[in-house]
């Protein structure tokens, strides 16, 4: 399986915090950045979406992609997401207001994208993967995903608070290859990530407590403007299994 890293603000270049991976060419968790990180072929070849969560950060170029494959598809691709999520998209987005509504054009039968509701802990079999959501803690209903296929698997939390599910399941995973998981705040902002559900690395320490040791971990969703500070607070968990995700890295799994 190879994974591809399209935009965190783990690496060097993170003027934001935009979220996205790719699987294998075809497969994309999250949209954050897909027509930044990649070439209209590239973007023309991936078939199913997946969406973590509402987020601005984690869906803000599905508009500017639709329209740049417009025309280049034979099938809609599959935006595939918990229901409050496509909620969201429908309402607010692909609304004919903010952006047209790309699940009807160019016509019903044969649209530009099509919505697909996903429930947690269902395995979606697409693309010879087998993808299955895990309910994570954040201000709005947010999965992870636990991504397999013969050979190996990885996790993605996705923006999360303290949650336990994930971690059983990943301890349940024999072959997991790769966990990424996020730290958005320094520790000073406790508070901020509290109500905003996310991580600080000291948050981190107690949720990595909860995963089998051996399994790599890899951090994402750091504040750009905080880096400086939250570095060194990783560096001092002492924890060898944590690295940053960098932007653009290709990890093979
Ligand atoms: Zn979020
Ligand atoms: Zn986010």
């Amino acid at each position: 399986m190879e994974l591809r890293v399209l935009g965190c603000s783990g690496g060097e270049a993170g003027g934001e915090r935009l979220t996205g991976l790719l699987v294998n060419g075809t497969v994309a968790i999250d949209a954050g950045s897909l027509t930044q990180a990649l070439s209209v072929t590239e973007q023309v070849g991936i078939r199913h979406i997946f969406l973590t969560h509402s987020h601005l950060d984690h869906i803000c170029s599905l508009p500017f992609y639709t329209k740049n494959v417009f025309g280049h598809t034979e099938a809609p691709v599959a935006i595939r997401a918990l229901p409050e999520t496509l909620d969201v998209l429908r309402r607010h987005l692909f609304n004919d207001e903010l952006w047209p509504d790309f699940s009807v054009i160019p016509s019903r039968d044969n649209p530009i994208i099509c919505y697909s509701e996903i429930g947690p802990e269902k395995a979606y079999e697409v693309e010879g993967l087998r993808i299955t959501p895990i309910a994570v803690n954040h201000l709005v209903p947010c999965v992870g995903y636990l991504v397999e296929d013969d050979h190996s698997a990885f996790i993605f939390t996705s923006d999360t608070a303290e949650t336990d599910r994930i971690y059983e399941v990943a301890n349940a995973t024999p072959n997991l290859r790769l966990f990424i998981t996020e730290v958005s705040f320094p520790n000073r902002q406790k508070k901020l990530a509290e109500a905003s559900r996310h991580l600080t690395a000291d948050k981190l320490k107690g949720e990595l407590g909860k995963l089998n040791p051996g399994v790599p971990v890899a951090i994402y969703h750091l504040t750009p403007g905080d880096k400086p500070t939250i570095l060194p607070e990783l560096e001092a968990l002492g924890d060898p299994r944590i690295r940053l995700l960098h932007q653009d890295e290709r990890i093979q799994l």
